[in-house]
């Protein structure tokens, strides 16, 4: 338990979405990553005189998944609204945002913490807007900044919550609750590195026992989840220390200092830009009937939290494994593919998560990118099962596996590491084992039965633990009994 000194830490989060749509929100131009500086532009999104924006339907329709995911409400009429400031990325003078009836109202994120406790926090509403550009600033001698305006009018949404969350953990554990939501619905790829999610946390602390809110600050350039768990931390404790000695809080916007681990200043309230939000004229009011919410509900796929109820009801696996399962929705799928192939459930979890998931990360793939097929994985724990090959034997295919992409017989045929069976061999075995290890016989039929464990082990040794088992036992049972 963290310990405030009789303070609580009260935080609200205000996150960035990139939505994935082929083109931007209100122009033609494609929606890419990495692309010549400024080759992704047009007359609408460099804000030339004359030019009119048309709203991307598929932007909307994302916007509507989200929100009926998180349980808000649509609204039937929401209105575009011109936020206005000027900045080098900023070629038009204004974004094109959402103000005072935003898309969506409303709706909630349940989260689990490290301990296992729930905790769910409020949304305050969800508002569809568009990107601004990059400036790209270089160091050095001549230092100098450019533009690269391809981000501008990538669509996005906005959303904010209340300030229900109560510690830096908390934020963390929502925020990351958040991206698995959006990324399952595949309205957002949720890279936080890559900038698709961006993420600015509010906060203030007060008394323990009072319901008043303190004075806020708001923390922005947080580029991680640990990021944001990491710059609360460090706010939440300046704000107590400054509190405790007789200090007040001042509410401005700070800067958190990732390479640094510290946050500071970048604004105060009284430099804070007044945007003269008015109604976009250049756009109609969205109106959204009724049919279009439906289709997009029925549209809805299995969210995360009903999947993992699904999978401990129907496979028996564990909460804790159905967490790690359902991660995204591709390593749900791979393991719902494997279980298809008639393996035990238990144990394509126990796999999927120890030596699909550690070569994984070992060699810095994703499921997606995984060389296993489901299929030949399956395969694979289908001979383990039946006795064909030992567990160990399955570990050593499961590497070649996941390197080629062959199927499981083709590498155990190749690199012969099939079970003998072959009694001729297997009895050439026991009488080799046997007769190396003599004073062990002596001490076998002398009535020590436990070093049948032994023989079985070196026989084992022997084989590059290939022997058939059952057979091994016979033989020696009759060679050292019969
Ligand atoms: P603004 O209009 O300045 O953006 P909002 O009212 O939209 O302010 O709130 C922005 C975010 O700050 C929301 O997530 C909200 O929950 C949070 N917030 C508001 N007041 C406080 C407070 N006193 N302490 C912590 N968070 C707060
Ligand atoms: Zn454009
Ligand atoms: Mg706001």
């Amino acid at each position: 338990m963290v310990s405030y000194n009789g303070f609580e830490p009260v935080i609200g989060l205000e996150v960035h979405a990139q939505l994935q749509t082929e083109s931007k929100i209100f122009c033609g131009c494609r929606v890419a990553y990495g692309a010549p500086p400024n080759s992704l532009t047009c007359p609408v999104c460099l804000g030339l005189p004359g030019a009119l924006p048309v709203l991307n339907q598929t932007a909307v329709d994302k916007a509507v998944s989200a929100i009926l995911a998180v349980g808000g409400e649509v609204r039937e009429r929401s209105v575009f609204a011109r936020k206005n400031y000027f900045y080098p990325d900023l070629p038009k003078g204004y974004q094109i945002s959402q103000y005072d009836l935003p898309i969506g109202k409303g709706g909630q994120v349940s989260f689990r913490l490290q301990s296992g406790e729930e905790k769910s926090c409020r949304l305050n509403r969800i508002h569809l807007e568009e990107d601004a550009g990059k400036s790209l600033h270089s160091q050095g001698d001549e230092a100098h900044t450019r533009v690269d305006l391809n981000r501008c009018g990538t669509p996005l949404i906005e959303i904010v919550t209340e300030p229900d969350i109560r510690t830096p953990e908390e934020a963390r554990a929502c925020l990351q609750k958040l991206k698995q939501i959006l990324q399952y619905l595949e309205v957002c790829a949720g890279d936080m590195e890559k900038g698709h999610l961006r993420c600015d946390a509010n906060a203030s602390v007060r008394p323990v026992g009072s319901d008043k809110l303190g004075t806020r600050t708001e923390l922005k350039n947080l580029n991680s989840f640990k990021g944001v768990q990491k710059a609360l931390e460090y706010e939440v404790n300046r704000q107590i220390d400054l509190l405790r000695n007789g200090g007040k809080v001042e509410q401005v916007t700070l800067l958190w200092d990732e390479n640094r681990q510290v946050a500071e200043p970048m604004r105060t309230k009284e430099e804070s830009p007044d945007y003269r939000y008015f109604p976009e004229p250049d756009l109609p009011e969205l109106v959204l009937g009724n049919r279009w919410i439906t289709a997009a509900t029925s549209a809805t796929p299995e969210l995360p939290d009903a999947k993992q109820a699904r999978f401990v009801a129907q496979y028996g696996v564990r909460q804790y494994d159905a967490e790690v399962l359902c991660d995204n929705r591709s390593l749900a799928d791979y393991f719902e593919q494997v279980v298809g192939e008639s393996v035990d459930s238990r144990t394509a979890s126990n796999w999927i998560q120890t030596e699909v998931l550690g070569s994984l990360r070992e060699r810095g793939e994703s499921i997606g990118e995984c060389k296993a097929s489901p299929l030949h994985l399956g395969d694979l724990l289908k001979l383990v099962e039946s006795g064909k090959i030992s567990g160990k034997i399955a570990k050593t295919v499961f590497a070649e596996m996941i390197d080629t992409g062959k199927s499981a017989g083709e590498i155990i045929d190749k690199r012969g590491l099939g079970q003998i069976s072959d009694e001729k061999s297997l009895q050439a075995e026991v009488d080799r084992v046997l007769a190396a290890n003599s004073a062990n016989v002596g001490k076998y039929k002398a009535g020590k039965p436990a070093l049948m464990g032994f023989f079985v082990g070196e026989i084992m040794k022997a084989t590059g633990g290939r022997a058939n088992p059952s057979i091994v036992n016979r033989l020696l049972k009759k060679a050292l009994e019969g």
